[in-house]
């Protein structure tokens, strides 16, 4: 027998990857972004119930290499992957994209947590996040001197402090540039995705002198095998589903 593999998405080179699986195969999402439905393979949307759970549906599924190619901060669908494959005594690949490095002319400076990032941002006025929807727990946090610039997916309500755009990548520069001008952005705050889509504004920051709050990247765990890229993991699949299940 094939193998049948449960691909992890939400970042887009998943959907990439998603697209050379046959029918056989399962593309789980996690039900926040676009749902394609477009694909020859199954598609499921919503979670598992954790661990637990995810290991109950690759057994029920008969799924026999998992695949986590999640957003690097996705660390808790991540850790389930990891657990869940171990308990049902399958293989589980991932794809970690590697982090973007810092140029010569960038000021980047790495913070911890959200404790940490309030503490930089304090010499700021006009700060631009990239977090997602995440600040927006915190936006009575503002002092009253800065004004945050809050990008998500989505637009939604912000306050008299914080106003929330909606827009999705890929970004390009000369946008980025308006964005930064527009708003007069003092300080940028992104995680370290290591996308290509939403890489521009790092370019503007340099560009501008801004300096860049970025949040640390979270531990992943440990897998049977790592790729840098989709062209590399789709390619291993290739193999992998053509021949017979192994050992993990
Ligand atoms: P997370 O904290 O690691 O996961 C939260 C829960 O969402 C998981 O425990 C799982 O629920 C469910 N889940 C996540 N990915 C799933 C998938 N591919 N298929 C089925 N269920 C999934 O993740 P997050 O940071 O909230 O991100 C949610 C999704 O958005 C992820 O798929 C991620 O790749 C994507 N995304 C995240 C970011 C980011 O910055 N965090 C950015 C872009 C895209 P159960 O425990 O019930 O199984």
């Amino acid at each position: 027998m094939s193998r049948r593999i449960l691909l992890l998405g939400g970042v887009t080179e998943a959907l990439a990857i998603a697209r050379q699986l046959g029918p056989e195969h399962v593309y789980s999402l996690a039900g926040i972004g676009r749902v394609p439905q477009d694909l020859a393979c199954q598609v499921r949307v919503g979670g598992y119930g954790g661990a637990e759970g995810l290991a109950a549906y690759l057994h029920e599924a008969g799924i026999s290499l998992l695949v986590d190619a999640t957003h690097p901060y996705a660390a808790q669908i991540s850790r389930n992957a990891a657990c869940a494959a171990r308990m049902a005594g399958i293989p589980c690949w991932a794809l970690h994209r590697p982090a973007w490095q810092a140029q010569p002319g960038d000021d980047w400076r790495e913070v911890d947590d959200w404790a940490a990032l309030m503490k930089a941002l304090a010499p700021f006025e006009r700060p631009l996040f990239t977090l997602g929807r995440e600040p927006l727990q915190h936006l009575d946090e503002i002092p009253p001197r800065q004004f945050w610039t809050l990008r998500a997916l989505d637009a939604c309500p912000g306050n008299e402090r914080c106003e929330v755009i909606g827009a999705r990548g890929p970004f390009r520069i000369e946008d980025e540039r308006g964005l930064f001008e527009r708003r007069a952005i003092d300080v940028l705050v992104s995680k370290n995705s290591g996308s290509v889509a939403t890489e521009p504004k790092l370019e503007v920051a340099r560009e501008r002198g801004v300096p860049v709050l970025i949040l640390k990247r979270p531990l992943l765990p440990a897998v049977d095998r790592v790729f840098a890229s989709a062209a590399e993991l789709t390619a291993a699949l290739a193999n992998a589903a053509k021949m017979p299940e192994q050992a993990p």
